[in-house]
């Protein structure tokens, strides 16, 4: 594809399409991947539900006290002329006593121990004054059913604990263990390899020779992509060649049967810059430019096997930025899962920042709270997508709609932090 001449004062692109349009593309060319396994709730945060999880049982299972005090029936003390009951027995969380109770008679109890059939009150043991020969006195009357858990008052039987395609929190899985659900049906892992392309690239331990350079983003991506829901393969530097990045996407699929392949760098329209064309050879691509800044080159398609394949701009910041906006909502999709995006916050610039129309740009900033209690925005300065500073010193994004010519310093602009973004992985 022929590189377009761009007018000086704008940088859109003709080719280049818009980043939802891009995003719901690449989200409409992917399902979630087939295939689902029974693993331990314990082990399963961060999974994807595959099948709603229905709760089998009431819980609490049987009415519960709220307190540690005495069960009584409110009745009891209503009728009487004093306020003193006998104390008979006692129920122990694990420990039921009987579930008769006497006229006038109350039974000890514990938080979280069954409540008599015949008590439908506790009052709590600081409300009571203890008096002679096992008897209690009610320092006040609590309203009936006070300190009572109803049976089912957390879940009924029958109700949704999980709904299928939901990713688990800590939440989800302590509803689960508390309904008795000890392993939960989840949806196989993704299988993502991700490599490097370039021949200047050495690992963080290798030797460089001259004009050289350590691989960033295979670190990065690590860092990025590790979840519970998806199995990360390395597969290393691959060489500027499209024989060795064919071979790469070939062994992807002969060898390591994955689902997606993540590469950073060659996607540009450079003489080294070969898997587009492999991935156009090899099956068909499908999106190449996003008017995104930065990262603007960024190849999607699918291999004859099946593979998804987004090929990543190498510059490590352009690398990050396209994983957060682009690939989050696409693994998501390979995953079982609806993409959220992060929620947006708007802060006053505090000074001016300089744009050109025609891309939707990430600038990173460092968003504070003024002491007059407003948010406000500051740019971390050159933002020249090589610098992983900037991403570093960073805590949030400031997004720059496509149409946005430069702001002056005041202007309220929308951020989104980091911290949403990238789960802290950033
Ligand atoms: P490319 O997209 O392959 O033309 O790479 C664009 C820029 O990103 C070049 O300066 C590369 O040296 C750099 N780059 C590519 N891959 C990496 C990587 N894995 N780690 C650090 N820098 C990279
Ligand atoms: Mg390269």
């Amino acid at each position: 594809m022929a590189d377009h001449p761009q007018d000086l004062l704008s940088d859109a692109d003709p080719n280049a399409m818009p980043l939802d349009t891009a995003v719901a593309a690449i989200v409409s060319c992917l399902v979630p991947v087939d295939g689902n396994e029974e693993v331990s709730t314990t082990d399963a945060l961060g999974r994807v539900a595959y099948c709603d999880v229905v709760a089998a049982i009431d819980v609490p299972p049987f009415r519960a006290s709220a307190m540690d005090g005495y069960a009584f029936r409110h009745g009891d003390i209503e009728q009487a002329a004093d306020s003193v009951l006998h104390v008979a027995g006692r129920s122990l969380a694990g420990h039921p006593g009987v579930d008769a109770l006497a006229l006038g008679h109350c039974q000890r109890i514990t938080t979280g121990a069954r409540v008599p059939d015949d008590a439908d009150t506790v009052i709590q043991q600081e409300d009571t004054t203890e008096l002679a020969d096992r008897r209690i006195r009610l320092d006040q009357l609590p309203p009936r059913g006070e300190f009572v858990r109803d049976t089912g008052s957390d879940n009924r039987a029958g109700s949704l604990l999980v709904a299928a395609g939901q990713p688990l929190r800590g939440a989800d899985l302590a509803i689960c263990a508390a309904h008795g659900v000890g392993t939960i049906n989840v949806r196989r892992r993704v299988k993502v390899g991700i490599l490097s392309t370039g021949d200047e690239l050495v690992e963080p331990t290798g030797i460089r020779a001259r004009g050289q350079i350590h691989d960033a983003n295979r670190v990065l991506l690590h860092a990025l992509l590790a979840r519970p829901s998806m199995e990360i393969h390395d597969l290393g530097i691959v060489a500027d060649t499209p024989e060795a990045v064919a071979a790469c996407a070939q062994s992807a699929h002969a060898e390591l049967a994955l689902d997606a392949l993540v590469s950073s760098g060659g996607v540009s329209v450079g003489d080294a810059d070969h898997v587009r064309d492999v991935l156009g050879a090899d099956g068909q691509v499908q999106l190449w430019k996003i008017a995104m800044k930065p990262g603007r080159p960024l190849a999607f398609g699918r291999l004859a096997s099946g593979i998804a394949w987004f090929g990543l701009p190498g510059n490590p910041v352009s690398a990050a930025i396209t994983t957060l906006k682009v690939l989050e909502p696409a693994l998501a999709t390979l995953c079982g899962y609806t993409f959220i995006p992060p929620r947006p916050h708007t802060a006053r610039l505090t000074q001016a920042i300089a744009k050109r129309p025609g891309r939707v740009e990430f600038q990173r900033g460092v968003m504070t709270q003024a002491a007059d209690g407003n948010w406000e925005v500051e740019s971390v300065g050159a933002q020249d997508s090589h610098r992983l500073q900037s991403v570093q010193r960073a805590n949030c994004l400031i997004e720059l709609p496509v149409g946005c010519a430069g702001l002056e310093a005041g202007t309220r602009v929308q951020v989104t932090l980091l911290e949403d973004e990238a789960n802290g992985r950033l």
